[in-house]
């Protein structure tokens, strides 16, 4: 390697200065400078968090173009390689501003460790520097101290009762139409498109039985929508049918099918535990060509074990409650199964593996939980800490599957989206239960990469400019990706965030993610689903999918609303969602819990809670106090955040907040009654500067809710000026009955806004026979959008 100024015939030219700068967050970015492959670049990396007592890892880049092992995004040509080999520079990292001492592990390794003691907000700098030029990056170190020591514990959905205008007819139609629709879809040994359903269970279980047998059907993973549909299934039936004749129907035929496809399932189970039909029967590739195997397990990580096991972990465990514990075949089944893997999969002498889906990673500690919950303290650890194993044997990989680095150097949100998220629910968990500073460092950071980077203001993420996944930071096209599971996934990261760190803000994010990325993926029958959710839409939902992923996931994560409404210490019951329901809260100020909410949220603020604890009891009521203004990436006016009153029995009074919780702690006795009021105003939304495809429009929001205006109503390539009042107004009669939001085009005509979950419910219905369907995960053909979220504003 030729030293710095040693005598190469180069014109100092070559030598361009490249800066990236990395500005406080939210606020307005450069665009990246046009490099040339033989530009001096020194890149410091993402933006992080630093969870004290963890030190944060540096992996800085210093040379020329683009550093090695990154990732494009699609259509980008990869950047040459330098014409002339250039002199090596040295590389020097050093704090640029901060509160107190840093200290680097090799400050002249762009590869290197800095720690700190003293929280605040941090600059570090890396300089490149070849004797000729000098490049400098800079990257912000939020330093923090931990989180509270004891985190908020799962409230497990049992039996509950929904009464709530907008979740009464989306459960409806999930539990009338969409489950049994999967259920038959499951059902049928001719599938074209997304095969393989409880046939290959069936036909693996000959296979073990030693009699004749078929070929495993359809992708590899197949098997994971029947489990989720199994989970779907287990939750639906746990919800009160109140006499409703099209529930009780829909339910009969669930709980027949679960009769009809245990057995199945569980004689498809190998005698070690190991479960995966794809394994067990002869494979058909592409070519039609029939692979008898056997395959070897745990060598390839795009065979998706992970992804299909964990699966089956989470709807055992819903099983299992949905049958108030007297049935515990797929519990037992599911503790084989994650035996199987911990009794394989560990240190030395076990064998290293991870998943390209991180599926397992999160199923695997909320079954550990469960089985510490269920059977006492310490009986899922090992699960646990297979876990942790698991996520800590990802690296020497790519960015797709989030194995670029080891997980604790990860700091910025890349590749596929529903991997990503799934990855980091799973670190969240092992964060909290291993009390992992490093996986909260990680953690904290790639979600405030997300939210304050990567975030749409439906709550989705993923805007599809790398396969399936993220993007560059604030580079939010409405021609989003957005996948249902990615959505799904989401939820069950912020809902984590949420238990580590007790702190309200998460549960603002999750609501909105519900609200709106997820609530829509569905038609408002129940009929047909998206698999992405663009904010520029049009295209209708379709019956299936090639890739049937998010068909089960939608469902199992929309009906677990006792889970995403509360959670409980021993001492607080915490209140994060506002839903007309009665459901139980077990385990607060010693006693359980009867909560009941009345309330047309979010079509109306008021909302009246019920506390019937079964003894009377010491314990505090936190009551989330909405914040609507999480996100950096996103300004709304005017301002609708916090609660406009709050009484008990009906003495008006003011709590205390913390951490976005109205805390009123006191003795709790049956009958005690919260009321309390939520703003709902109508809100212009704007993205910051940075956010480039929503500069010149608007978006609209009510409560939760953001909003569409669609082709059907409107020209909407019209103009909303910034000054034309808007006002909410209920309409009965429209989309199962909503809140519309009404205004004057700068061109005269009448605006009419529709929440973004009932989008692409009108209009003419396509002719089947001219409806093609995505093939194999790809997209939709392009489409001109009939509804949009951003609206032109000049
Ligand atoms: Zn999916």
């Amino acid at each position: 390697m030729p030293k710095i100024g040693s005598n190469l015939p180069l014109k100092p030219l070559l030598f361009g200065l490249a800066v990236l700068l990395i500005g406080p967050a939210g606020a307005q970015q450069p665009a990246p400078p046009q490099r040339s492959d033989t530009a001096l670049t020194a890149i410091a990396g993402p933006d992080r968090i630093v969870v004290l007592p963890a030190k944060t890892y540096l992996n800085g880049y210093v040379g020329y173009g683009d550093p090695p092992r990154r990732e494009r995004r699609r259509n980008e040509p990869p950047a040459p390689a330098p014409a002339n080999p250039a002199p090596a520079p040295t590389s020097t990292w050093s704090k640029e501003s901060g509160p107190g001492p840093v200290t680097f592990a090799d400050a002249a390794a762009p590869v290197t460790t800095a720690t700190f003691s003293t929280p605040g907000a941090y600059v570090l700098k890396l300089t490149a520097d070849n004797g000729q030029a000098r490049a400098t990056s800079t990257l912000r170190v939020a330093v923090d101290t931990p989180p509270p020591a004891t985190q908020l514990s799962a409230v497990y959905t049992k039996k509950y009762r929904i009464d709530s205008p907008l979740w009464s007819l989306r459960a409806k139609s999930l539990i009338v139409n969409w489950i049994p629709h999967c259920i038959d879809q499951i059902n049928r040994p001719d599938l074209q498109q997304g095969p393989g359903g409880i046939d290959n269970f069936v036909e693996a279980g000959k296979k073990l039985a030693g009699q004749p047998h078929g070929n495993h059907k359809g992708y590899v993973f197949s098997n994971a929508w029947v489990h989720q549909t199994v989970e779907a299934i287990s939750i639906a039936l746990m919800i009160d049918p109140q006499g409703d004749p099209d529930i009780i129907k829909a339910q009969a035929k669930m709980r027949a099918s679960l009769e009809d496809w245990i057995p199945k399932i569980l004689a498809a189970q190998e005698s070690d535990g190991y479960l995966q039909t794809a394994f067990t029967l002869p494979r058909v590739d592409g070519k039609g060509v029939v692979n008898p195997g056997p395959f070897n397990r745990w060598e390839r990580r795009g065979d998706h074990e992970g992804y299909v096991a964990g699966y089956f972990l989470e709807s055992a465990l819903n099983h299992y409650l949905m049958t108030d514990k007297k049935d515990a075949r797929l519990y037992n089944a599911a503790k084989k199964l994650a035996d199987c893997w911990a009794g394989n999969i560990g240190p030395a002498p076990k064998r290293e593996w991870s998943d390209g889906h991180q599926e397992m990673e999160q199923a695997l500690v909320r079954f550990g939980r469960f089985v510490n919950d269920m059977e006492g303290k310490g009986k899922g650890d090992r699960y646990i800490q297979l876990s942790k194993f698991l996520l800590d044997c990802r690296k020497n990989g790519g960015e797709y599957d989030q194995s670029h680095l080891p997980v604790v150097q990860q700091y910025e949100a890349v590749g596929h989206a529903v991997r990503a998220v799934y990855s980091y629910s799973g670190m969240a968990d092992v964060a909290v239960e291993i009390h992992d500073a490093d996986y909260h460092s990680a953690v904290r950071s790639l979600w405030d990469n997300i939210v304050n980077k990567k975030y749409y203001v439906t709550g989705g993420v993923g805007s599809g400019e790398t396969s399936e996944g993220f993007g560059l930071n604030y580079s939010l096209r409405q021609n989003a990706y957005c996948e249902s599971c990615s959505s799904c996934g989401l939820i069950f990261l912020q809902y984590k965030m949420n238990m580590a760190y007790g702190d309200g803000k998460y549960a603002d994010l999750y609501e909105e993610t519900i609200y709106n990325a997820l609530l829509g993926s569905t038609d408002l029958e129940g009929k047909n689903f998206y698999y992405q959710n663009p904010l520029d839409s049009g295209p209708p939902r379709y019956p299936w999918h090639a890739c049937p992923c998010c068909v089960g996931n939608i469902p199992r994560t929309l009906l677990m609303l006792p889970t995403w409404m509360y959670a409980k210490t021993a001492e607080s019951l915490y209140v994060n969602l506002f839903i007309g329901s009665t459901a139980t809260v077990e385990g607060v100020g010693g006693t359980d819990v009867e909560m009941i909410q009345v309330t047309d949220y979010p079509w109306n603020g008021k909302v009246s809670i019920t506390v019937n604890p079964k003894k009377a009891g010491n314990f505090s009521v936190r009551i989330r106090v909405p914040d609507r203004s999480v996100s950096t990436l996103y300004a709304s006016s005017p301002e609708a955040n916090g609660i406009t009153s709050i009484s008990i029995n009906g003495a008006s009074i003011t709590p205390p907040v913390e951490k976005g919780y109205a805390v009123i702690s006191r003795t709790w006795k049956a009958g005690d009654k919260i009321d309390l009021v939520l703003p709902l105003k109508v809100q212009r939304v704007r993205g910051i500067n940075a956010i480039a495809a929503t500069q010149g429009r608007v978006a609209l929001r009510f409560g939760p809710l953001v909003y569409n205006i669609e082709q059907v109503d409107q020209d909407i390539t019209q103009v909303l000026g910034p000054d034309s009042p808007l006002t909410a107004e209920w309409k009965g009669d429209l989309l199962g009955g909503v809140m519309v939001i009404k205004g004057v085009f700068s061109g005269g005509g009448t605006m009419t806004a529709i929440p973004n979950y009932v989008r692409n419910n009108r209009g003419p219905v396509p002719d089947p026979a001219t409806l093609t369907l995505p093939p194999g995960g790809g997209r939709p053909a392009p489409r001109p959008p009939t509804s949009i979220v951003w609206i032109k504003e000049k």
